[in-house]
């Protein structure tokens, strides 16, 4: 399920290290750092998403892997635990699909994010980096704007409920 209509960014490659445009089938992995970056007594907290991550055209930084490759995931994983902050361990690593982002919607029906191969990392690009942004067509948002709060709540879920089962938590 494409955004062809509000959002072009999703249907032609965004960057030239790129891999090409994100499938429907791609995890997309986040850390859950813990015990309280992202964790509040032992439970994934909606702090996994931060406002700048979505408001004002922010974007949340995901890892991009092909369907069913385990190998690639542990590398997605290493990378993930590479940015652990301090005083923090891995102790989720989230793997949704595209489509699982993709199919999240507003209450009018209407696609809530695209997922764009944006391989920018903050300290030079990635082929497996990639970012979910909030559909044009939505506009503006507030972090008191009830559409926001929608839109936050239902990532928050959706990492919740895709953690990777051979995922192993670090240890202090
Ligand atoms: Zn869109």
């Amino acid at each position: 399920m494409r955004c062809p209509t509000h959002c072009l960014r999703e249907t032609v490659s965004q960057h030239p290290a790129s891999p090409g445009v994100i499938a429907d089938d791609e995890r997309l992995s986040r850390a859950g750092y813990g015990p309280t970056t992202h964790y509040k007594k032992g439970k994934v907290t909606a702090q996994i998403v931060r406002k700048t991550d979505i408001l004002n055209g922010g974007t949340l930084s995901l890892w991009r892997t092909p369907a069913g490759n385990e190998a690639l995931l542990d590398i997605a994983e290493n990378k993930l635990r590479a940015n652990t902050p301090a005083g923090q361990w891995l102790y989720d690593h989230f793997i949704p699909t595209a489509r699982d982002f993709r199919a999240i919607v507003l209450p009018d029906g209407k696609r809530g994010f695209s997922v764009v191969d944006d391989c920018e990392t903050g300290s030079g690009p990635d082929p497996m980096h990639c970012g979910l942004k909030v559909c044009d067509h939505i506009g503006p948002l507030t972090d008191e704007d009830e559409r926001y709060i929608i839109l936050k709540t239902a990532l928050w879920k959706l990492f919740k409920s895709n953690p990777r089962d051979t995922h192993t938590p670090s240890t202090p």
